[in-house]
């Protein structure tokens, strides 16, 4: 039977994935070569795109076809409004998406003809996603079958979103992006951890082959480890042990993104019913689809697509 969620003198169906997380504006310009201290370029005419790992899992989720909400903040600038409409154009539910007077979250991204590419992030409204709002989202964080968490909000709204979550039975996922210690517990509701193996070696202090690193990730105390490992696809473990997930061949034309859009789908199966690694060969299948297209959101297949195999 499906969950139902009252709001006002509505109903809805329960989401299968709520996600807690970030929602930024990418500005990306192409440059040359990319300045050094103290000196400028010219560059090419600046794209926006939206972005932010919260929003891009929340847009992937729902264009493979999920019931999917967002607990998040945006600015009362243009760029708020650009974020909303792409959250909305994909279907996601913005009833917890608030606004906070100021600016929204930025992501200020050079790129030059290598690829290469320097970041400042301005988290702006993210950095405005307190704890308070983790009580007034309490409903739809309970009713939801996976709350996905990654970490470009406040650790303290992980926190407590994570606690609520969990305390309400649903299953939290976390992305340890960009890599952060974690607080006591936290690590102990995460079913599963997922992490690259930058963010595994972080964690550890470490570095060292993928299968050891999961094993030992698995004894700081999660439920559960997903390890991505790019175009080798990804590793789970859990109490049966570790099991080898492969990766679609395909030709990568941009890799941004692409672990949002495998955390996402991963989340949607889980919510389904699929067991963790039946989940992560979908994850894997749309994570490749992903990369077969330039940018993130503007790079996530429909549910009707064919996914490469
Ligand atoms: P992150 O982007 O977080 O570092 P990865 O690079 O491990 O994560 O990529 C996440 C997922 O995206 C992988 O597990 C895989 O499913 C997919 N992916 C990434 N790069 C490729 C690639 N070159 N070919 C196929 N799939 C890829």
């Amino acid at each position: 039977m499906m969950a139902e969620i009252l709001r006002g003198d509505s109903v809805s169906q329960a989401h299968e994935v709520v996600v807690v997380g970030s929602v930024n504006a990418d500005l990306v310009i192409g440059v040359r070569r990319r300045p050094a201290p103290g000196e400028t370029v010219l560059g090419s005419d600046l794209a926006t795109y939206p972005g932010g790992k919260g929003a891009n899992q929340a847009v992937a989720a729902a264009r493979l076809g999920g019931r999917v909400g967002i607990l998040g903040r945006v600015g009362d600038d243009g760029h708020g409004a650009l974020l909303r409409a792409a959250l909305a154009g994909a279907g996601v539910d913005l009833s917890h998406l608030l606004v906070t007077e100021g600016p929204s979250g930025v992501a200020l991204i050079t790129v030059d003809p290598g690829g290469d590419n320097s970041i400042i992030v301005s988290p702006g409204a993210n950095a405005r996603l307190v704890p308070a709002d983790v009580d007034r989202a309490r409903p739809m964080l309970a009713a939801a079958s996976v709350v996905s968490f990654q970490l470009e909000i406040p650790i303290e709204t992980v926190e407590a979103a994570a606690r609520a979550a969990a305390d309400a039975g649903a299953r939290v996922v976390l992305n340890l992006s960009p890599p952060a210690p974690l607080p006591d517990g936290l690590l102990a509701l995460c079913d599963p951890l997922v992490v690259n193996e930058h963010e595994a070696a972080f964690l550890l202090g470490h570095r060292g082959g993928p299968a050891d690193l999961a094993k030992e990730l698995l004894g700081r105390g999660p439920r559960s480890v997903l390890i991505t490992l790019g175009a080798d696809g990804a590793l789970v473990a859990d109490a049966a042990g570790v099991t080898a997930v492969s990766s679609p061949k395909v030709e990568a034309v941009d890799t941004t993104g692409a672990g949002d859009a495998f955390t996402a789908a991963l989340c949607l199966r889980l919510a389904r019913g699929d067991d963790l690694a039946d989940a992560a060969r979908y994850a894997a299948r749309v994570g490749a689809a992903a990369v077969r297209r330039p940018g993130a959101q503007s790079s996530y297949p429909d549910a009707d697509e064919e996914l490469p195999a």
